[in-house]
């Protein structure tokens, strides 16, 4: 039966930062374990669902180079190698509780993972399982935002579900303004022009070109990967 939900295959980014809650380790159990079993839930369902992880907890290549003796490629290597390391952790506590979930990764550690091939991945999804897309685009100089945004556009998924830290996009920084604003909508001309930190220009101009809204919502709130998902209203909504 075709479900009757807003979209039929997402794509849910996480970054490092989301999952390493507020947990004193790289990674909070807790918290993966919660995304693992909101995907479950909506699985279920019959909705498709592939995820791209961050590597920020870990590893943020931009931040090393400049300051060491590491140039910023080898740095950005590194992060990408910290994205396996979380998409593995998440891979492992899905089938914990039963879901099928394949790891595929930009490039090849073919002991660990499944290199990423465009149309397995998309017949992974067909057959229910969830795809964890990690190391990103498997180039430097690129966010794993620009993955999502990718990946997004190439399995076919309607949507790019961005689980942050806080509740959407505000008007203003809520740190320095506590009168800043929660946007419902937003349209990617505003996201750019405004410089709102959302996504970066490469990753929020992808989404912009093929017509991929972007959903940025708050991982912490109880529910919400389950409504982002399911395609209700929380967070922001970029679009048009
Ligand atoms: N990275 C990269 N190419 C990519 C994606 C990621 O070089 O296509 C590297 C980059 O160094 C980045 C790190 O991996 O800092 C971790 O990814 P990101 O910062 O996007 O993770 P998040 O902020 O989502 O935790």
């Amino acid at each position: 039966s075709t479900p009757s939900f807003k979209w039929r295959r997402v794509l849910l980014k996480v970054s490092g930062e989301a999952l390493a809650g507020d947990h004193t380790q790289n990674i909070d159990p807790k918290v993966s374990m919660a995304i693992a079993r909101e995907v479950a839930s909506v699985t279920r369902l019959g909705i498709e669902v592939a995820i791209v992880v961050g590597g920020g907890n870990i590893f943020r290549g931009a931040s090393w180079a400049g300051n060491s003796a590491l140039d910023r490629s080898s740095a950005d290597y590194i992060g990408m190698l910290a994205t396996v390391m979380n998409a593995i952790f998440l891979q492992a506590t899905m089938e914990s509780i039963g879901i099928p979930t394949r790891v595929q990764t930009a490039f090849r550690m073919s002991e660990v993972a499944e290199p990423y091939i465009r149309r397995r991945a998309v017949r992974h999804l067909e057959k229910g399982r969830v795809v964890i897309f990690a190391a990103g685009t498997g180039n430097p100089f690129f966010t794993t935002d620009t993955a999502a945004a990718l990946r997004c556009a190439e399995i076919n998924a309607e949507v790019v579900l961005k689980a942050t830290n806080v509740d959407g996009v505000y008007d203003e920084d809520p740190r320095h303004n506590p009168n800043a604003r929660l946007l419902d909508t937003l349209t990617y001309q505003e996201v750019t022009s405004k410089d709102l930190s959302v996504m970066d220009m490469t990753a929020i101009t992808l989404c912009q070109e093929n017509n991929i809204p972007v959903v940025v919502f708050n991982l912490g709130q109880p529910g919400n990967i389950t409504k982002a998902i399911k395609g209700e209203r929380v967070g922001t909504l970029i679009g048009g």
